[in-house]
């Protein structure tokens, strides 16, 4: 269910002007705001979740196209054979400022492990 004040449904209702790269029924990609990465996009469920530490059973659906649609998003970025990073932030210390479950996808460059 969309929320009213929550930022990522306003681009999921085409409220709040994104770059989106891949709608299917399920999820919306679009281009981060502030990208980490020459290649960073952001992938989100059609309906609210809140993050990745509240996903139940019911949403395995949802979930499981969060990451097809990403294979297919990556692909058309030239980044599905040089690889990729998927990360999804839950709470504070993981720096989560949007309240809307998304899924961080970065590539184009070589990734330091552990990330900084
Ligand atoms: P978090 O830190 O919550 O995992 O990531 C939130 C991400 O959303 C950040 O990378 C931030 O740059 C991005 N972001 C925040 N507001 C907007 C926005 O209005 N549009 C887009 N495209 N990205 C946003
Ligand atoms: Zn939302």
């Amino acid at each position: 269910m969309a929320s009213d004040n929550c930022l990522f449904c306003g681009i999921v209702k085409g409220e709040v002007p994104a770059d989106v790269l891949l709608r299917t029924e399920k999820s919306v990609a679009f281009g981060d705001i502030n990208p980490q990465a020459p290649v960073h996009f952001l992938v989100i469920p059609a309906t609210h979740i809140d993050n990745a530490g509240t996903v139940e059973a019911a949403d395995s659906e949802a979930v499981c196209d969060l990451l097809t649609t990403a294979q297919r998003v990556a692909q058309d970025h030239g980044i599905a054979e040089t690889g990729y990073r998927l990360v999804f932030n839950v709470g504070q210390d993981a720096c989560n400022t949007v309240a809307h479950l998304h899924l961080h996808v970065l590539g184009g460059r070589g990734m330091t492990w552990p990330p900084g």
